[in-house]
């Protein structure tokens, strides 16, 4: 792509995006999302993100950001590893400034507006979203496991152990 839209600190240029349609994947790794590696038992997973960019039809720059991939977190109750899906789309439209902003019984569901500013940080918008759609205390399923006091056995620990891995 002659002008790349977004620089090596994964600063999206959100005009030039979306006035050009653009689209483009790229790959996070967890350890560049420090904010979010804090909540996350590993940080040895990727996401996957897709950026698209286009205009409302009030000629408003639009984002439209797919993360998929796959983290680990802590089972609230029996402290194993836990694998959590992320299959998360949103979109943000940005306007010139916060006169424009839409009143709050104008907005559209699932869309979030925003200020437009000189560039958006993609890592800032993914972990916000990460961690929005991560469960406030994530466990297995109920009756699934146990709380270690109870005794958990080392057979399903080994099965948590396995089935917590980063890939899809
Ligand atoms: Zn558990």
């Amino acid at each position: 792509m002659p002008n790349d839209p977004i620089d090596r600190e994964f600063r999206l240029d959100v005009a030039a995006i979306a006035r050009e349609r653009g689209t483009f994947e790229l790959k996070l790794p967890i350890a560049e999302l420090p904010r979010l590696a804090g909540t996350l038992s590993s940080d040895a997973c990727e996401l996957a993100v897709q950026v698209t960019g286009d205009t409302t039809r009030r000629r408003e720059p639009r984002i439209t950001c797919i993360i998929r991939g796959s983290v680990v977190t802590d089972c609230q109750r029996c402290l194993e590893p836990l694998q959590q899906r992320i299959d998360i789309r949103s979109q943000l439209v940005f306007v010139a400034d916060e006169t424009r902003l839409p009143a709050v019984e104008d907005e559209e569901p699932e869309v979030d507006y925003l200020v437009l500013e000189a560039a958006l940080d993609l890592r800032e918008l993914v972990q916000d979203e990460v961690i929005l759609a991560l469960p406030v205390a994530p466990a297995h399923a109920p009756g699934a496991c146990q709380a270690p006091a109870s005794g958990v056995g080392t057979e399903s620990r080994s099965a948590f152990a396995t089935l917590a891995r980063c890939t899809e």
